[in-house]
């Protein structure tokens, strides 16, 4: 049996985006919270993304979180004091044929109806505030909170913004186990002993059914491989974050590389 070698109100499993952004807001509200990384802080998904923020490619059932989220972005850079380099850059989402304009028209109104500021272009409209598109494009929506930031600063901040706060970040400390003594009292076993805290946040992307499974909880989730592929660096092409009614596709032109990731 490993001693108990810290304690904390609660024990944060990994440091992405996730757990980083919800040890901030617990330490900010006065919870005790150390987060027990793998390796290091933002080296999975949360800094291999595209940093698209988008609101028209959520589920409806997100919406209101993503409008608080907006909020939430806006004020990063001055309130955690690392520029994230967050834009509202207004996003278009394209439909080619009459099927994806019907599902588009179908997915505004729900949108509308759940409070996004969106509305259909179509064409010849669309070609004058879009001359980068494909005439072939038969419409699309706008929404002008669509926006991006950079996920390498936005772990940077976020880490700042926690640790600031009070957060405890123990790197190279990959939970092993995880034994529940009671409703509010938790033993979380790492390589370099135990922790006991009252509550355990899982937060580690992908791995959290790894992590679930330790208190015998099996959760029903699959992992989807995304990729992003970017270009070399160019003049401005494009200003809009570009989706497709149809699929997962994002399309950007960063301001500050000129490189565009697909
Ligand atoms: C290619 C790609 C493109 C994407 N593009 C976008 C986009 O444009 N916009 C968008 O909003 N989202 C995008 N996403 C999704 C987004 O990146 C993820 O939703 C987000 O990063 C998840 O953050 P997380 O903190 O949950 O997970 P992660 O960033 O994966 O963090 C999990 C952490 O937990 C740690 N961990 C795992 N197991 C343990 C353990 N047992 N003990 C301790 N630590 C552990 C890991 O080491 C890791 O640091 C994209 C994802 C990918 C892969």
């Amino acid at each position: 049996m490993k001693e108990v070698v810290g304690e904390a109100e609660v024990c944060v499993v990994g440091a992405g985006a996730m757990g980083l952004s919800a040890a901030y807001q617990l330490a900010r509200r006065g919870t005790e919270v150390l987060v027990l990384e793998r390796t290091y802080p933002g080296l999975e998904s949360s800094a291999a993304n595209a940093g698209t923020l988008g609101l028209q490619n959520k589920p409806l059932a997100a919406i209101p979180l993503v409008l608080r989220a907006v909020e939430m972005w806006r004020q990063f850079t001055d309130e955690l004091g690392v520029d994230v380099e967050y834009e509202k850059r207004g996003g278009l989402r394209l439909a080619h044929s009459s099927e994806d304009v019907e599902q588009l028209e179908k997915g505004v109104a729900a949108q509308r109806a759940a409070g996004v500021d969106t509305e259909i272009v179509y064409q010849p409209e669309l070609s004058r505030i879009a001359p980068y598109l494909d005439s072939r494009v038969a419409a699309g929506s706008y929404c002008p909170d669509d926006g991006m930031a950079n996920p390498l600063a936005s772990i940077r901040a976020l880490l700042k913004g926690a640790v600031g706060s009070g957060v405890r970040v123990w790197n190279n400390s990959p939970v092993r186990g995880i034994e529940a003594l009671g409703d509010d009292d938790f033993l979380v076993g790492t390589p370099r002993g135990l922790v006991r805290c009252r509550a355990v946040l899982a937060a580690a992307g992908a791995w959290n059914g790894v992590v679930a499974r330790m208190v015998d909880v099996s959760l029903p989730l699959t992992t989807d491989i995304l990729q992003v592929v970017t270009t070399d660096m160019a003049p401005p092409i494009f200003p809009h974050i570009v989706t497709h009614v149809r699929g997962n596709l994002t399309v950007k032109q960063s301001r500050s590389t000129g490189r565009v990731l697909i």
